[in-house]
């Protein structure tokens, strides 16, 4: 086993980071190449580094890289903007497709951007679209020949419970329906392999399992021979076939760049380049067999431990992604008080502390080291100090 790989990130010492699920640590080449694009790229080179240093392409050659840890092909993949844009553009485009539909399928267990971009979408269209969010569990059943779209993550933020992508988009496609997947906990989590799905669209985020770093741009899949059927709602000048034509019209590009939208951000796409320079050594089964490996330890060492905290997520490996959280009604807290002493998950209203299982950086030994912490912190009753008590802005 070649995991993990702690020397190619840079921790703090003293630190158990168990919330990569959240914000990815920092790999050891991230600095390095930033300094790089903003010293020689940017200061020397100027504008001409679009060219030089080949700005331009960065959007896609990253766009690749991602592609190939999604299932997805070369050239399918653009980057940019952030989940929240890439959602609405998959479900605009989307919803053109069954322009005789207007049902949007989603859970309720689906991440509240995702939920809000939608309605804030149906809202903007008119046309009396209506959004369904039934419970997880239900949402295969709910899809009828009246839903346009199937819009859910593959793995639930809160609960890390996992949806079985190829049943559910097989489903959609049964029932007339156009499938989109949140890729956001799964991508560099657990192997993917979208374009086996049959998926129509797949979007996601970098800043998590990826290690892009905070603000690091999302991504957007399109299924290949789908690319000319869309229609973008933003249509920017940057997924236009000839930016620098400066035509008066917009004419989209003739692949999935025409979901691209404005100027890319060359510094945080050059760190997640350098982030993705770590997956080209692993294969993702592997980081898979990892963190389910560390994921079952987590919550056998927490209930043998721990009483008071009860699971939240899916025993059944097949039904879990990389995260394990349990309920515990201090949890605030009580992870405030594991935050403090150098254990980092995070929590997740009403009572949900989270843990995520980012094998590339954590082992065995710093599972159980967390868990003495967290033994200590619910055996003492530490989380009752009142400094843990006050919430701050993120939690
Ligand atoms: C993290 C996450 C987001 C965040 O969206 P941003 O636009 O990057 O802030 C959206 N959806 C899901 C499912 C997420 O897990």
């Amino acid at each position: 086993m070649s995991l993990p790989k702690k020397h190619l990130f840079d921790l703090p010492d003293g630190v158990i980071y168990l919330d990569g699920n959240s914000l990815g640590a920092l790999p050891k080449g991230a600095a390095s190449r930033a300094a790089e694009v903003i010293g020689r790229e940017w200061g020397q080179e100027l504008i001409r580094a679009w060219n030089t240093a080949d700005w331009m392409a960065l959007p896609m050659r990253v766009g690749d890289r991602i592609a190939r840890l999604i299932g997805a092909p070369a050239g399918s993949v653009a980057t940019g903007d952030t989940l929240s844009i890439k959602v609405y553009q998959a479900l605009d485009a989307a919803l053109k497709m069954r322009p005789d539909r207007r049902v949007i399928l989603s859970d309720n267990g689906n991440f509240p951007t995702d939920l809000y971009m939608a309605e804030g979408l149906m809202e903007t269209i008119g046309k009396g679209y209506e959004l369904r969010t039934p419970a997880p569990e239900d949402v295969a059943d709910a899809i009828t020949d009246e839903v346009a779209v199937v819009l859910l993550t593959e793995v639930d933020y809160r609960t890390g419970r996992k949806h079985d992508m190829a049943a559910i988009t097989k489903r959609a496609h049964d029932s007339g329906a156009v499938m989109i997947w949140d890729l956001a906990h799964s991508a560099g989590a657990l192997p993917v392999n979208i374009a086996g799905s049959n998926a129509e669209f797949a979007v996601g985020c970098t800043y998590k399992y990826l290690n892009g770093g905070p603000g690091a741009p999302a991504f957007i899949y399109a299924r290949p021979d789908l690319v000319e059927e869309i229609s973008p709602a933003l249509a920017g000048w940057m997924g236009h076939d000839a930016p620098f034509a400066m035509e008066r019209h917009y004419r989209p590009a003739m692949s999935t760049e025409r979901l691209r939208v404005g100027t890319p951000p060359i510094v945080q796409l050059s760190i997640l380049d350098a982030a993705l320079d770590i997956f080209d050594e692993i294969d993702m089964e592997e980081i898979r067999a990892a963190s389910l490996a560390l994921s079952d330890l987590f919550i056998a060492e927490v209930e043998a431990r721990c009483p008071g905290l009860t699971l939240a997520s899916p025993r059944d490996h097949a039904s879990r992604g990389s995260q394990v959280s349990f309920r515990f009604e201090h949890g605030y807290a009580a992870m405030q008080a594991l935050i403090d002493h150098g254990v980092i998950g995070d929590f997740r209203a009403p009572d949900i502390m989270r843990f995520g299982f980012t094998p590339l950086y954590l082992d065995a030994g710093d599972v159980r080291a967390g868990v003495d912490v967290l033994e200590r912190v619910i055996a003492e009753e530490l989380w009752r100090d009142p400094k843990y008590q006050t919430k701050s802005r993120v939690t």
